[in-house]
């Protein structure tokens, strides 16, 4: 019996949801503690504390959850199933308590049995199961699905060891083991009863099925999905929808066939390392390892996701030729897209479909969504290693390769370029399944991820297939949800806007519009300006207590807060940083003409990426030379917070006055850090890329510092030959800041330290920081010019939050249902 059925049997008896009443509250805490945590009040540690709290708001959830479970599989309409390898959920305790509207009650019921209901929230270790950008992006699409009440489920990987957990060692980068789980996680509910088995390696064989030929793939190993089960919350809707991740776990009885196999030793290897499958989530962003692991990662969670849904979701008997108006897989990024030959496999030759009536079904029941524009970001899989693990994928996606290159060939004849171009196999330099192009070709829909990304997908990474297929291409702008990233992360400038335009604006987020009137009343501005000084205040106390880091008081708060990657290019906000040193301490400028800035960096590094650890390492020590002269008189500071998270990214955004968002044009394909700092009230200095165009568009061009090339200018560049050199020879600025760190003033005189990241930049500067310095640092003396008249920025900065709206991810997800779901409007 399938645990769904199970569920709607047992929500027969209607589940009493816990009385919402201070009272009430008190009582199931108590009884929380006591009989699940088994300890009294006053011999409690604070986490048996906060496991009783998390259990006490989960109780409140559990009768909704329950109830939406059975509601969405009576319905049987079409729902989402999100398929995405990380989500970077960030702290529950707070976002559940916000979503149930039970926060009062839980802060008074605290004080009432004498506890501070901050310092439980401050224990919360939050599961960082995502690297960056695309992780949070799930996370806030997930969020707004709940919100939104729209059927759905989100599908993913419960890694023991989420990202690393970042300390600076002498100002480097290392890395510890990220121990989430340690102290119990209480937002979890695991269900081996539903557990899926999931196989790997082996071979396939045909055989006779009356007289159709058919396959069977006799795997060598397998290992059991066990689903945990989440809860994620709509906000003030009384919905509960899944979010359900996958835990491997090795199989204590062996199949049959597998002893009989031949391998036995090799089977038994194999299985004793199944259950390393979820063990660690990859710590790189952006620049897939190809390592065996990965895949197996990738398979094991889509393939248990598909039977999941197959098996537990549909009602019996369910016709499955009808299943693209049943459900829409969305896949994140390439990382799921093995799913499109594992719903291949179930359908033909678990099933018994055959093959064109199976590939009807499926491609229309994939879309896939790119994340990137970095050629080496696109994953792909060796032939050898994809045939190795999943033999009869391999020949599955051969057999789609096989068909779809005899269409292309029927439109364009025998164009061998085009053919070996649009192929799905790349035959250099070995051979390799390119995971993009089989989304491409099996996806109904293929998005980017903003307007620029959109069309850069089609103009340049794709063109061969936007040009194949017409109307397949499109875009969705990503969002963020302004629940956890303006609600809960500002609740000062939350109430401001609450008085401001009135209660609802959480769920429609367009009502920032009506703050655009109060940009010119002088006593709002005033309150607005009061906001930010607290939020700086509360971030003072915050890093001070956190990492023994001072910020700067009345600083203008210059923040760049995302993954280290070149393409982001923090070397240059660094190059910008020493340039004004460098004036200081040659005596050139009085430390009493610069604008007093504390300058904020949060980023992890991939630990293979040793550019990236170079510049980590670099900014560090900056910050140590900077920080400690007294010559700068206190009007610089660098700070870096180690191990930059959602919790901390909560803290430091609403306290920014500048944003930095400063990739190379055509690089970064997004961003939603620029989102959240817009929606904040900071003002962003930027390039024309990603999201960034979208913003300045939204915000106008007066509330935004524009400098750099624009993507074209990129690329002119770049075909006429780009030399960095000539740059530092040109700039006098520049020259002086490249040689001060070469001069080893930020490494004890020891010029080898940073030489790599100086020449690296002289030499070959693949992201043209040389190209962009004179720009950047003309539009960040237009920064201190404008911050020097306060009620000017702070008027600016107003208009950034009201014009910025669009960039919820409940608009996110209307474009998807509208553009590409087409599921049928919420009950
Ligand atoms: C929003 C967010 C990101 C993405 O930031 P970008 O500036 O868009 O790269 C990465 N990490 C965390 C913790 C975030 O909250």
């Amino acid at each position: 019996m399938s645990e769904i059925r199970a569920t709607h049997t047992l929500a027969l008896a209607p589940v009493i949801p816990p009385a919402s009443t201070v009272d009430g509250f008190v009582q199931e805490f108590l009884n929380n503690l006591n009989f699940r945590q088994g300890v009294a009040l006053s011999s409690s540690s604070q986490n048996d504390r906060y496991l009783a709290l998390a259990q006490t708001v989960r109780d409140y959830l559990m009768a909704r959850w329950l109830e939406d479970q059975r509601a969405q599989f009576e319905r049987q309409s079409k729902g989402v199933c999100y398929l995405s390898a990380e989500y970077l959920l960030g702290r529950q305790l707070d976002n559940n308590l916000l979503a149930s509207d039970l926060g009062g009650i839980a802060a008074e019921a605290m004080s009432v049995c004498g506890i501070d209901l901050d310092e439980l929230r401050g224990l919360e270790v939050e599961p960082g199961l995502g690297n960056g950008g695309l992780g949070r992006l799930a996370a806030c699409f997930v969020d707004s699905l709940a919100t939104m009440s729209v059927p759905s489920i989100g599908y993913g990987i419960r890694y023991e060891y989420g990202i690393f957990r970042q300390t600076f060692v002498d100002g480097q980068q290392a890395e510890q083991p990220d121990q989430w789980l340690a102290l119990g996680s209480p937002w979890e509910f695991p269900h081996p009863e539903a557990a899926q088995i999931v196989s790997f390696g082996g071979h396939t064989e045909r055989y006779q099925d009356g007289d159709v030929e058919r396959t069977r793939w006799i795997p060598a190993w397998n290992v059991q999905a066990v689903p945990y089960n989440y809860m994620v919350p709509g906000y003030h809707n009384g919905r509960v929808n899944t979010l359900r991740l996958w835990s491997a776990v090795a199989t204590h009885a062996f199949d049959l066939r597998i002893f009989n196999s031949g391998d036995y030793a090799e089977a038994v290897r194999a299985q004793t390392f199944a259950s390393n499958i979820s063990k660690v989530l990859y710590p790189e962003d952006s620049t897939p390892q190809g390592k065996e692991l990965r895949l197996q990662q990738q398979y094991f969670f889509v393939a248990a996701s598909v039977s999941d849904f197959l098996d537990h979701h549909l009602a019996d008997g369910f016709d499955l030729t009808k299943l693209p108006d049943r459900v829409i897989f969305q896949l994140n990024d390439t990382h799921p897209v093995i799913a499109v030959p594992e719903l291949m496999r179930v359908l033909v030759d678990v099933r018994g479909l055959e093959w064109d009536a199976a590939w009807e079904i499926t491609r229309g029941c994939f879309a896939y969504t790119c994340h990137t524009l970095l050629p080496e970001a696109l994953e792909e899989w060796s032939v050898d290693l994809l045939g190795r693990l999943l033999p009869r994928h391999l020949e599955i996606i051969y057999r789609i390769n096989e068909e779809f290159l005899a269409e292309v060939r029927e439109t364009y004849g025998d164009d061998e370029l085009r053919i070996r171009n649009m192929s799905i196999i790349a035959e250099h330099p070995e051979r390799a399944i390119r995971m993009a192009y089989l989304a491409t070709v099996a996806g109904a829909k293929v998005n980017g991820v903003a307007e620029l990304h959109s069309q850069l997908l089609r103009d340049k990474v794709l063109p061969d297939f936007a040009a194949f297929f017409p109307g397949k291409f499109t875009n969705v702008t990503n969002g963020v949800t302004p629940r956890r990233f303006l609600r809960l992360a500002n609740p000062g400038l939350s109430s401001l806007i609450t008085e401001a335009v009135g209660p609802g604006w959480e769920t429609d987020l367009d009502r920032l519009q009506g703050l655009e009137a109060y940009a010119d009343d002088a006593g709002f501005r005033t309150a607005f300006a009061e906001v930010k000084a607290q939020n700086k205040v509360r971030l003072r106390h915050e890093l001070l207590a956190r990492d023994g880091l001072v910020v700067g008081e009345d600083h203008l708060m210059d923040v760049m807060v995302k993954r280290l990657h070149e393409y982001k290019r923090q070397m240059l906000k660094v190059l910008h940083i020493v340039s004004l040193y460098e004036g200081i301490a040659s005596g050139r400028v009085a430390a009493a003409e610069v604008t007093p800035r504390t300058f904020i960096f949060g980023a992890k590094a991939a630990p293979g990426y040793a550019m990236a650890k170079r510049i980590i390492h670099l900014i560090n020590a900056v910050g140590s030379v900077i920080n400690d002269d007294p010559r700068v008189e206190g009007r610089l500071k660098v700070l870096f917070p180690p191990n930059y998270n959602v919790t901390l990214a909560e803290r430091v955004i609403p306290a920014a006055d500048l944003s930095e968002q400063i990739s190379l044009a055509g690089k970064e394909a997004s961003g939603t850090g620029n989102m959240k700092f817009a929606l904040n009230g900071a003002l962003t200095i930027g390039t024309d890329d990603g999201a960034n165009v979208e913003i300045r568009r939204l915000v106008g061009d007066e509330n935004f510092f524009l400098f750099g090339m624009t993507e074209p200018e990129v690329e002119a560049l770049w075909s006429t030959g780009y030399r960095p050199g000539e740059f530092y020879q040109a700039d006098e600025d520049l020259r002086r800041a490249l040689d001060l760190i070469a001069s080893g003033a930020f490494s004890g005189g020891d010029r080898s330290t940073f030489e790599p990241v100086v020449s690296n930049l002289l030499y070959d500067d693949r992201f043209m920081v040389l190209a962009d310095f004179a720009e950047y640092i003309r539009a960040q003396r237009e920064v201190d010019a404008a911050y020097a008249d306060q009620d000017a920025w702070n008027r600016a900065a107003i208009l950034n939050v009201a014009r910025c709206g669009f960039f919820s991810s409940d608009r996110s997800m209307r474009d998807y249902i509208n553009g590409i779901w087409h599921t049928p409007p919420a009950l």
